[in-house]
């Protein structure tokens, strides 16, 4: 299981910061291994794969209504998508990252409403846009 170390909108934070290492139950987002890999769990196009940075588009049925949703993948270390890419339920992204030494190796995990890839500094006051991942993931696995 991952360890959440920091929750949505707990000191103004957009995510979730996945600790921990030995996969992880969810549909949508990501599982670590024990190589400390990022998957995607659910079919989606890469929009954004840069700064050690990966934005994935999700298109999903909700009341038989075509709606989207991003997920976001921060510090990671290795890219292993490309802009445009297909990305199947389970392959792997990424590998997670220490943003350089900065921090323990972890994933920066976000969801937003908003279709459009921009980085964003993972700390705001306003969180409109943005998803609680963990309860989007519940509601959609
Ligand atoms: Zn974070």
């Amino acid at each position: 299981m991952a360890y959440n170390a920091q929750h949505f909108t707990e000191n103004k934070h957009l995510g979730d910061d996945l600790n921990g290492i030995g996969g992880e139950t969810a549909t949508w987002a990501t599982r670590f291994t024990r190589s400390q890999t990022v998957t995607s769990c659910s079919r989606a196009t890469v929009a954004l794969a840069g700064a050690n940075i990966v934005i994935l588009l999700h298109a999903y049925l909700e009341n038989g209504e075509r709606k989207y949703v991003q997920s976001y993948y921060g510090h990671v270390q290795d890219m292993l998508v490309r802009p445009g890419d297909l990305v199947k339920h389970g392959q792997q992204i990424a590998t997670v990252g220490t943003a350089n030494g900065r921090y323990f190796a972890h994933l920066h995990f976000e969801m937003r409403e908003f279709l459009t890839p921009f980085i964003g500094a993972g700390y705001r006051e306003d969180t409109r846009g943005w998803l609680n991942p963990t309860k989007f993931i519940e509601q959609h696995r």
